[in-house]
């Protein structure tokens, strides 16, 4: 591997500046999601220029692309996901610039050797992480179908790479209880009152709570309420995110949900409409293996030391680890900032940042190498993979 490592820094080393330009132009330009046009269009010029086939509007979103290199024998597909999405008011705040970057740089790198071991490299550019998550719907429509592996690094604070764990599966849904209007004060009994509805679900769901596990998560809003206080409202809307560790306990959880909703319309005598108003997100299910062969990698680039990642939040990157082997590690900024900052942002284009991406992008490719030249290798990920 040693030969390898030397050579693939040779090569990242000769990238740099154009990968720095990439950098600073998604930072100085942040699109939000399902608007990240300028960041498709450059993404897509750099890895054109470095032999990559590219088709934009990947899957139907406009904003989506799929660069690809196919070398003359078969062998593994490897993906690296890309995100490019910034934040309302802070920019890259989640630090998406230089997130897309590491996964091009790796894409690039991992080329040549393609064309050595037989196989194909596919840098996949996938929009509105923070907010429609693409993914989902990219996965829906098959682009990870045949993909043995998928490869994303996320930027974090502090100064230590960290393990790739799990993320919360996520149901974002909608209630809307319809009733009749009618004079609160005059003639409430010919009124059917839609904002019962609304509290009846509230009052069952706190109900609920004491029988559900200390990781189950639900808490919402009221959206719509009523007009006046003298009309019985015949609309009430309520939002809400139902989250659990993983799809199999959110499913017990979501029917204990609309078993209340449910019951508070046919309790107040409301209809019940229940829709989903967001993108709702699988549970990430880190491939063990695949984990430890990117361990591995920073070790054998110089990087001794990686700890774990505290389960958060929800993500996108969720439902695709449920088509294929999928790791979502962190890569240090070499700096303490706050997540969703503008500081972060004014750190993705300083050294520290320009470290984390370094070391990144030769792990990343130097554990697409691995999986490359050794089948036994990507068997025991398929196979962690098709038993999880
Ligand atoms: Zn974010
Ligand atoms: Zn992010």
């Amino acid at each position: 591997m040693e030969k390898i490592i030397i050579d693939l820094k040779e090569r990242y080393a000769k990238i740099l500046d154009e990968l720095k330009e990439l950098n600073q132009f998604l930072f100085e330009n942040p699109e939000l999601g399902l608007k990240e046009v300028k960041a498709r269009d450059k993404h897509c010029e750099l890895l054109s220029k470095n032999g990559f086939f590219v088709e934009k509007g990947y899957c139907g979103i406009e904003t989506a692309f799929l660069a690809n290199y196919v070398a003359k024998n078969p062998g593994p597909r490897i993906a690296y996901l890309v995100e490019y999405d910034a934040l309302p008011e802070i920019g890259h705040g989640c630090g998406h610039n230089i997130l897309g970057v590491t996964s091009v740089a790796a894409g690039i790198l991992l080329r040549e050797f393609v064309n050595i071991y037989g196989g194909e490299v596919l840098v996949i550019g996938t929009p509105a992480e923070e907010t429609d998550g693409a993914k989902v719907k990219m996965v829906k429509e098959g682009a990870f179908n045949n993909i043995d592996v998928a490869m994303i690094v996320h930027p974090t604070s502090g100064n230590i790479h960290l393990r790739s764990s799990s993320s919360q599966a996520m149901e974002a849904l909608q209630f809307t209880f319809r009733g009749k209007t009618s004079h609160a004060a005059g003639a409430p009994h010919l009124g059917i009152n839609a904002l019962d509805g609304v509290i009846t679900l509230f009052n069952t769901i706190n109900a609920l709570r004491q029988q559900i596990l200390p990781t189950d998560r639900v808490h919402g809003i009221i959206t719509k309420g009523g007009e006046a206080a003298n009309i019985i409202p015949d609309l009430a809307v309520a939002n809400f995110y139902v989250i659990s560790r993983n799809k199999k306990e959110l499913d017990i959880l979501l029917k204990k949900v609309l078993n209340c909703a449910n019951g508070a319309a046919v309790s107040t005598g409301t209809t019940l409409e229940i829709e989903n108003y967001e993108t709702s997100f699988l549970d990430l299910i880190t491939n063990k293996t695949l984990m430890e062969v990117y361990e591995e990698s920073l070790k054998d680039i110089g990087v001794e030391k990686m700890e774990n990642s505290e389960d958060s939040g929800s993500t996108d990157a969720g439902d695709v680890s449920h088509v294929c082997a999928t790791i979502h590690p962190y890569m240090p900024l070499y700096k303490d900032v706050i997540s969703h900052s503008r500081e972060l942002a004014e750190c993705t284009v300083e050294d520290g940042a320009y470290k984390g991406m370094e070391e990144a992008v030769l792990a990343l490719a130097v554990t697409g190498v691995k999986l490359l030249k050794n089948t036994k290798l990507l068997d025991e990920i398929k196979l962690e993979f098709s038993n999880r």
